[in-house]
Formats: C-alpha cells, structure tokens, sequence
C-alpha cells in the first residue's frame, strides 16, 4: 500500500521493529496487511509519519501447534493472513468457530490481506470477538521485554501504552460448545451491528464449565460479559438457566446507539441470540445423552 507522506520503516528483525516503535513512539505504527489504514484514508484520517513494515519477519507469519507446561496450543503468528487460518486444516478440524468467525471478515480481498494479528489490532474485529471465547492468549513485546497475557488483557492494555503483538495462542482441545454470529447491514462486506461469541465445556455430570460469551460490534471492541457467564457456570442447561443468563444480558451489556443501530435494538438482539445460542447447546446435549 502506498503512504503518500509517511516514512516506511523495513525492520529485518523482530528486535529491530520493536526498537523502532521505542525510537518514534505514538508517530509511528506497525502494519501487516494494511487494510484499517485503507478504511483510514478513506475516511481521510493521515497515515503516522513513519510506518513500520512487518511483512519480512518470518515468526510472525508461523503457525504450529505447540506444548508448554503440559498444555497444547495453536501459536498464530500476528502477520498470518486471515484467510490462511481459515483454511487451515488444524483451524477447521478444532476450532470451527474461528473459521465462522473470519468467514465474515469483510471480502475475499480483505480476508486474503488481512491479518490475524490486525484483525486484533483494529480493536473492533469479528475474528477477536471469537479469539476472546476461545480463551486466547496473546504473546508480544512492550516495555517491559517479552510475555504472554489473556488477550482480553491485552487488548485492555494495549490501548493505554505501545506493543507489538507477536502471536496468538489458543489452547487445545478447543471447547466442545462453540457459538458465533455476526449481525450485519447487509449479507456479506458488512460492518458489524452486533457481534456474540460464546464458547463452554460440559463436566462429566452435565452441567456448564468454562462459559465464556464475548459481545462485540458497532464501533466498541468486543468484550466479555462475566456477569452472563457466571449465571450459567455449574448449571445445568434448563430453559430457567437460559431465561436468566438472558435476562443478565439484557443488564449486562450496554451498547450505544449510531447511525447503523439504535442500542435498544442491539440488546434486544444480543439477547435473542445467546437464546439460540444456549437452545442449539441444549439440543447438543439431549443428542450425547441420547448416544450414551
Ligand atoms: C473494506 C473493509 C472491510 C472490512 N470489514 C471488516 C469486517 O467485516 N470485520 C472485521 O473484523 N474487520 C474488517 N475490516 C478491518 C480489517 O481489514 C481486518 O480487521 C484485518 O484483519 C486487519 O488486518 P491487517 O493485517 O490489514 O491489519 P493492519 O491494517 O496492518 O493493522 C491493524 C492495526 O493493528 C496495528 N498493528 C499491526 N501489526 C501490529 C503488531 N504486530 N502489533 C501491534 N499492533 C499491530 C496497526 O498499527 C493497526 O492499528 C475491514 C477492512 C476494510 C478495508
């Protein structure tokens, strides 16, 4: 992508693109695809006086499973694309919800040059909506050296001081009860209105563990809502169970209207969703039940 009056910057090494972000600060930004600096420009917002070219690191662009502490994760290098992922066949076999949750990432062209990584970065994204469900990790450098945080406390941090995001980390095995929908002005190339990821384990008696369900769209980054996720930890998934988690939704969560949605219209919704959400689960549930 062309920038007109900035600077481009081809750090050859992960140490090197750090330093430089250290050397300029907030006059300077990392990019991978490039494609939130497209919407920018559209939008007529200048490009940062220097950029800082990621595409020639080689860590940023692996993806493997891997075993730390006795666990297994997926390691997502930041600069893989978008598209990449969706088709990788770890992704696909494991992690169906991350391949529903890109397949509706903009275009084919937005998802062949777009990252995961920027996907994370434009703070807004659908497929951060379901990272955050599937319990992500994030490893990156700042200020303080290398380290590896929950995402959603990533994403709370990096908007308050710099970092580089190196990778993404999912553990493995995913959870068995996944959910995603995007709700958009129109079928496909469409902003977000309203995003609900949802992801949960059974225990061996039934009930509801490790419920995570992450709300996203508009112009707010997508968030957790430990409230909603609490009400149905250790429970098992009876209609009265499901009216409650809903019920704590609709408090839960508070959007702001704009020019795509009113918020009455978006909780409302959020609503109805993880109703069909927690359905498609009980559904899950009685058919294992019925094959045991
Ligand atoms: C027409 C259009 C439609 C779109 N539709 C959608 C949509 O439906 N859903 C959706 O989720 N997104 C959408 N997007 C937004 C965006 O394209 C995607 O989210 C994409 O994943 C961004 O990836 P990228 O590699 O292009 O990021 P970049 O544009 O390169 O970077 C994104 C942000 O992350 C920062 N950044 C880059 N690399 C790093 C790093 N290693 N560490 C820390 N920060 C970094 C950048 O400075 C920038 O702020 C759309 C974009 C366009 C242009």
């Amino acid at each position: 992508m062309a920038a007109a009056n900035s600077t481009i910057l081809n750090p050859k090494t992960i140490e090197e693109a750090w330093q430089m972000k250290e050397k300029y600060g907030p006059s300077a930004a990392f990019m991978m695809g490039g494609t939130t600096f497209q919407l920018q420009r559209e939008k007529g917002i200048p490009l940062p006086p220097y950029i800082i070219m990621l595409q020639a690191l080689q860590e940023l662009q692996t993806l493997q499973r891997q075993a730390a502490d006795g666990e297994d994760f997926l390691s997502i290098g930041a600069n893989v694309p978008l598209r990449y992922c969706m088709d990788h066949p770890i992704i696909k076999a494991h992690i169906p919800m991350l391949c529903s949750a890109i397949g509706v990432v903009g275009s084919p062209a937005i998802r062949n040059q777009g990252t995961i990584g920027g996907n994370i970065g434009y703070r807004k994204g659908d497929a951060a909506a379901s990272l955050l469900a599937l319990d992500a990790r994030a490893r990156f450098i700042d200020e303080d050296g290398e380290q590896v945080l929950p995402l959603e406390q990533y994403m709370e941090q990096e908007q308050k001081k710099a970092a580089m995001l190196l990778a993404v980390q999912i553990p493995l095995p995913a959870p068995v009860l996944d959910f995603f929908e995007k709700v958009g002005s129109r079928e496909t190339f469409s902003p977000s209105i309203l995003t609900v990821a949802a992801s949960a384990d059974w225990t061996r008696t039934g009930r509801l563990k490790r419920v995570r369900i992450v709300i996203g769209g508009g112009d707010y980054p997508p968030e957790r809502m430990p409230a909603a996720e609490a009400c149905l930890e250790n429970q098992t998934l009876t209609n009265g169970a499901a009216a409650k988690a809903c019920e704590i939704i609709l408090e839960e969560y508070t959007p702001v209207s704009d020019v795509f949605a009113g918020a009455g219209y978006r909780r409302m919704a959020a609503g109805m969703i993880l109703e069909s959400a927690l359905e498609a689960w009980k559904e899950e549930e009685m058919s294992r039940a019925a094959e045991k």
